[in-house]
């Protein structure tokens, strides 16, 4: 499930061809999730308990199959990467700068966990934005290098459990391994298949097109999508009952496959337009 480092270096290329503007974090990026990859062997593999694993039918009302926040993780690897990570950017222009505070945001623990890396796994962004402000550290810098950091063992998990799923009986918007909400979305094949990405694991399932995944809404007149100017293959999804989104990339225009953090990183302008149109409509709505 790991994309290799061909993939990696490749798509850091196409990247940089398709917009220039993301080539430098491209390359930044994909470099960091070089050295994920490259330390994935080091990490033990954590003790999967599948007898305590939820129904078959308390899957099928939407329960996944685990609970990122009871995970025992391998955190001394993953601190370890973590350090190394903080290394690499200190060799960045003001990388250095943010190294210490990096640092003194990890040294935060319980019970020997970094209490940061649990926040992560409980998708709890605001613990990070409030530690990204305290040792002044941008929030994504801070964000990027926990979420590398716990990559390995996250996507080892994920790949043991996905191996007992039945994806054909999961139709829901949040991920079947761990619960989190999807990060991207693609479109691939004939008639143009969706499927999800999840943020934290970044396990890959099939999901209807016309659906929100984030509050499960199908009212077309609530569903719709945005470009960026003269951009093939990328769009927005927006849904104005919830006011979420999700980036989708065309997979039947653009070259795959999928790697989360560097597709995440390399569309951070539809971000902003996504959270540009939504702020805007709801100042249409209460405009009447
Ligand atoms: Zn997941
Ligand atoms: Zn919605």
């Amino acid at each position: 499930m790991s994309p290799n480092l061909e993939s990696i270096a490749s798509k850091v290329k196409v990247i940089g061809k398709r917009n220039p503007v993301y080539a430098e974090i491209a390359q930044w990026v994909g470099d960091l999730l070089s050295e994920t990859v490259q330390a994935a062997g080091k990490f033990r593999l954590p003790e999967l308990d599948f007898d305590q694993a939820p129904s078959l039918e308390a899957r099928s009302q939407g329960r996944s199959f685990l609970d990122p926040e009871k995970l025992s993780l391998d955190w001394e690897q993953a601190g370890a990467l973590y350090k190394h990570l903080v290394d690499l950017l200190t060799k960045r222009e003001n990388g250095l700068k943010q190294a210490e505070g990096l640092l003194q945001a990890l040294a935060k623990d319980q019970n020997g966990i970094p209490k940061l890396m649990k926040a992560v796994l409980a998708s709890d962004f605001e613990a990070i934005e409030t530690a990204a402000r305290e040792f002044k550290i941008d929030p994504p810098v801070l964000t990027l290098i926990l979420r590398l950091s716990l990559r390995p063992a996250l996507l080892n998990v994920a790949q043991a459990v996905f191996e007992r799923l039945d994806l054909n009986q999961w139709s829901y918007g949040h991920c079947p391994v761990c619960g989190s909400a999807p990060k991207l979305a693609d479109f691939s094949g004939e008639g143009g298949m969706r499927t999800l990405h999840c943020s934290l694991c970044e396990t890959a399932w099939p999901y209807t097109r016309l659906r929100c995944p984030f509050c499960e809404n199908d009212n077309r007149e609530d569903l719709s999508y945005l470009r960026a100017e003269s951009e093939e293959g990328l769009r927005v999804d927006l849904c104005n009952r919830c006011g979420h989104y999700i980036k989708t990339i065309d997979l039947r225009e653009l070259p795959g496959p999928i790697i989360v953090p560097l597709d995440d990183v390399a569309t951070w302008h539809l971000d902003i337009i996504a959270q540009e149109n939504l702020e805007n409509r709801k100042f249409d709505n209460r405009q009447g």
